[in-house]
């Protein structure tokens, strides 16, 4: 069974460590996670974006997926799924698909009035339905846009403003970028994310683009409030290696190395080992216990 991401992100807050979110994309990748946060007694936040969500067929295919195969590996860690930087549109969606957790990505509406109606909207509806939600405040640089390399710093006046509309758990800029970060990156501000913190208490905080970022800066950001870190690049990259380094040593050309369990291998056993590494880092192992 499915469980909302509220419980397991209020108790890390309060024991200073963080939960990995992980995108899933596929079977493979949804069984790779569940497996890791098995080994590691791991509380889990499985997450999927729209566009993940479309390329598996619909958000009912992921939600079914997921419940299916928590229920087949006998997952004994309280899982999450949780929709990744929705639109309004997509919240709606992923909440009758069975989704146990939303996001409200609002910061790309044209005012943050916007964002603050609708973040509120969706908070009422997500809790009528025992559902988790995330919102977001300023927005989160990512390597596209090409002019700098820096991301956003989110106003904490207007996290404030969010966090009092009952959201349970905050996505906040503080210099994160989404995908891989470039050489000049000029680092997380811990300056803002401690003014961010003194608004907002023990509400529990999220840094988005959680791939990359040097592992003293994750866990100086953990000591200082941050409780659930996106990751999602990362195991991609991981993923990517494993599977070149099968077709490059051109095992697919050897017996029936072509068969795509054997092609896909590799790759799944990459996420497994890197998802459990990431949660030693983020202090989640033996969470779940
Ligand atoms: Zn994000």
């Amino acid at each position: 069974m499915l469980v909302n991401a509220a419980d397991m992100l209020k108790k890390a807050e309060a024991g200073h460590y963080a939960l990995g979110a992980f995108n899933t994309n596929n079977l493979e990748w949804t069984l790779a996670v569940l497996q890791a946060a098995e080994e590691a007694k791991s509380p889990l936040i499985m997450q999927c974006t729209a566009g993940a969500a479309k390329w598996m067929g619909s958000f009912k295919v992921c939600a079914d997926m997921v419940k299916a195969a928590v229920e087949a590996l006998n997952i004994t860690v309280p899982v999450a799924l949780h929709l990744d930087h929705g639109s309004y549109e997509d919240c709606f969606k992923a909440i009758d698909a069975g989704f146990t957790s939303i996001m409200y990505d609002g910061s790309h509406e044209e005012t943050f009035q916007i964002n603050l109606d609708r973040t509120k909207e969706l908070v009422e509806l997500a809790h009528s339905k025992g559902l988790s939600i995330e919102a977001e405040v300023g927005g989160i640089g990512g390597v596209e846009d090409g002019v700098t390399s820096n991301g956003e710093l989110a106003d904490p006046d207007e996290c404030k403003q969010i966090a009092d509309l009952g959201v349970d758990f905050l996505a906040c800029g503080i210099g994160n970028i989404h995908g891989v970060y470039p050489a000049d990156w000029a680092g997380l501000s811990f300056d803002r994310l401690g003014e961010i913190k003194a608004k907002t208490g023990d509400l529990p905080l999220v840094l988005h683009g959680g791939t990359g970022i040097p592992v003293d800066q994750i866990q100086k950001a953990i000591s200082l409030g941050v409780s659930k870190i996106n990751v999602n690049t990362d195991l991609q990259l991981a993923f990517a290696a494993a599977t070149r380094k099968y077709i490059e040593e051109g095992k697919d050309l050897q017996g029936k190395g072509f068969d795509p369990r054997k092609v896909l291998k590799p790759g799944r056993d990459a996420i497994v080992a890197r998802t459990k590494e990431l949660m030693e880092e983020f202090g989640s192992v033996g969470k779940a216990e």
